[in-house]
């Protein structure tokens, strides 16, 4: 079996309404789908991580500097090819956009892997720990508008998020720390006392700054403080971990096994959330899993992007042993974003309908079956949507 060819799908359309978080507003959403052929007629699909320019920029690392790297080899060699990509980038980045490209095919590689083997991707790493995952709701993008109007609108956002039966809600925050403060109150008072909530920094604050904030939202008995501060400042996380009682989360701007080391040795981090687009692919994903476990660190993945990024994650989430188990076990849950999405709504000859599995199934939904990751991409949508 040869890979006969490399295919970039950069898809984009026009936001309903702009929508943001702390480090920008966007008015597009964009995907970026991978499609590895072969010479036996298996395809596989998979994805990276990155928005906009970023997606047109990861496309000609994949099919003009990885693409090369492949073309003619087994794609079953999976971890072989991982090595040979990166070793040969290396020099050129070890972090960022040529991890989100190698991410992308590398995920292709795995579906193909399961095709051939007829099984599911879970069934492919060990098997399934659980046969369905409560599923969280996000939402509570910022807006540019006055803040009192944004409070309101995530108290009926959250109190929303809640009635469509998620298990917890995650909103953003960033117009910095009092005005926040605000905006987190506002969740809690949607959602009442019992109902967890995170909040979402996007890296925005200053150490000081998220003490203060971290503190409020001690007060309001979040679950997660999601990436307080900027993700090289590890002294920082460390002072903050030490310093509140909220659990301080993050990891989707870490990459691979060495830069994940770096940030499970200084105690970085409560709550762990890799980003398999990004940082390396499910060969790379499944060793920082085995870093984090051996730190002790809790994984809830980090999910974004379109329904092969969702049912990639479902799969990982599946097959992510129990740590440290119990009768009771700790659980990972799956991030969803209640936003509009055609990319995961509408990608699928038959959509994963998490929505309705969420409404239906107190919060949680199953796990695809088919081999591989299960799901199938319709071509006249991704036609449609194509922009490079
Ligand atoms: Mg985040």
């Amino acid at each position: 079996m040869k890979i006969t060819k490399v295919t970039s799908h950069v898809l984009q359309y026009d936001m309903p309404e702009l929508l943001g978080y702390s480090q920008q507003y966007y008015d597009k959403r964009t995907a970026h789908l991978v499609e590895v052929e072969t010479d036996e007629g298996i395809t596989g699909w998979g994805e990276c991580f990155g928005p906009g320019n970023v997606a047109i920029a990861n496309k000609a690392i994949v099919e003009r500097v990885i693409q090369p790297l492949v073309l003619g080899e087994n794609p079953l060699n999976r971890d072989v090819l991982w090595h040979k990509v990166y070793n040969l980038l290396r020099d050129h980045g070890q972090k960022g956009m040529p991890m989100q490209s190698l991410s992308g095919v590398d995920i292709a590689l795995w579906d193909i892997a399961g095709k051939v083997a007829g099984l599911p991707l879970h069934m492919m790493i060990g098997g399934k720990h659980r046969d369905d995952i409560p599923v969280y709701g996000y939402g509570m993008m910022l807006r540019p508008e006055p803040v009192y109007e944004l409070a309101k609108r995530f108290e009926d956002e959250a109190a929303s998020i809640k009635g469509m039966g998620f298990a917890a809600t995650k909103m953003k925050i960033g117009l910095g720390p009092k005005d926040d403060v605000k905006l987190a109150e506002a969740v809690r008072r949607g959602v009442g006392d019992e109902f967890p909530f995170m909040a979402d920094a996007n890296h925005c604050y200053t150490t000081s700054d998220a003490f203060f904030v971290g503190h409020a939202l001690e007060e309001l008995d979040a679950y997660w403080f999601e990436e307080p501060i900027a993700p090289e400042d590890l002294d920082g996380y460390r002072e903050l971990r030490a310093g509140l009682k909220v659990n301080i989360s993050g990891g989707e701007a870490e990459f691979n096994r060495w830069g994940w080391r770096n940030l499970l040795e200084a105690r970085a981090l409560s709550i762990a959330q890799p980003e398999v687009c990004a940082l390396g692919g499910i060969s790379e994903y499944l060793r920082v899993l085995a870093l984090c476990h051996a730190h002790f660190t809790p994984v809830i993945n980090h999910v974004w992007g379109s329904a092969i990024a969702v049912a990639t994650n479902m799969h990982l989430l599946a097959a992510m042993p129990p740590m440290p188990g119990g009768l009771f076990p700790w659980e990972p849950m799956l991030e969803f974003d209640t936003t509009d999405n055609k990319f995961r709504d509408e990608l699928l000859t038959e959509p994963l309908d998490i929505q309705g599995q969420v409404k239906k199934n107190n919060g949680r939904v199953t796990i695809p079956g088919g081999a591989g990751n299960g799901v199938e991409p319709d071509r006249d949508f991704i036609k449609r949507y194509t922009i490079n």
